[in-house]
């Protein structure tokens, strides 16, 4: 049987907390996962793997690395146990040449990548690979990465990429029932807008998308992994937002689904 086209997938991770919590955005990652069907492996780009270079994960067993301060000691326990994948690593490497991409031993899994696949796959039983967000690219790098990589969804490889469209911890608001920030709102908007104009040039170029964008995404990891998730879509291929909220007054939860 032939194996099916995976769809791609961009969530909106928010706080590190949503790993132990069970609230709106988590319970849709649950649904979110168990309609899809089961990947082989997954490639995660995290936006909290943002280094100078290119590098992904290769070991056998990656740690679950706890990449924040200030939140509860629970938090800090959490383990994500899933397998490494050290043939999805060469894989990648085998498609991104002549790209220069690393083969890594020190990393392992961030909390960009396991927040998530806490609720996607809680059984951690699928092998990840994280790739990192090369810091030292233009904008335009990140789309072009994810045309390269879009054959592995053919090859039962989830990809997904973590981070959020707005993100401005600055400006966050700690009352649970604050509204978001109008420019957040317009923001979030203007690129669902060209989502489903398939406008991605414009996605690509998102400080012209409103006069206040950088308030929006006053620095570029969070956003970027929408880029890659974008560039593995084939032309009409149908896409969908399977959450939707700003959390916090200035953290979009939109997630995007490619082909799905
Ligand atoms: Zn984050």
């Amino acid at each position: 049987m032939e194996t099916p086209r995976l769809p791609a997938l961009f969530i909106g991770h928010g706080s590190p907390m949503n790993t132990l919590e069970h609230n709106l955005y988590t319970r849709a990652w649950r649904s979110i996962g168990q309609a899809l069907v089961r990947p082989k492996s997954i490639l995660a780009i995290s936006a909290h793997w943002y280094v100078p270079g290119l590098a992904v994960t290769a070991m056998e067993t990656p740690q679950t690395i706890h990449d924040f301060g200030g939140f509860p000691q629970s938090l800090f326990e959490y383990q994500y146990p899933a397998p490494g994948s050290p043939a999805l690593a060469l894989r990648v490497q085998e498609l991104l040449k002549p790209l220069d991409v690393a083969m890594d031993h020190s990393w392992g899994l961030d909390h960009g990548t396991w927040s998530v696949l806490a609720h996607l796959f809680p059984q951690a039983d699928i092998p990840v690979v994280q790739l990192s967000i090369d810091r030292t690219q233009p904008n335009s790098f990140q789309y072009e990465l994810g045309q390269r990589l879009s054959p592995l969804r053919d090859e039962g490889v989830l990809i997904v990429g973590s981070g959020n469209v707005v993100h401005n911890l600055a400006a966050i608001k700690w009352d649970a029932s604050a509204l978001p920030h109008d420019w957040a709102r317009r923001f979030e908007q203007q690129v669902k807008d060209r989502l489903l104009r398939h406008d991605h040039a414009a996605l690509i170029d998102y400080l012209q998308l409103d006069r206040e964008a950088r308030l929006a995404v006053p620095t570029p990891e969070h956003y970027l992994p929408l880029l890659a998730i974008i560039g593995t879509q084939y032309k009409e291929e149908a896409l969908s937002f399977p959450v939707e909220g700003i959390s916090m007054g200035s953290l979009s939860m939109l997630a995007l689904s490619v082909g799905f």
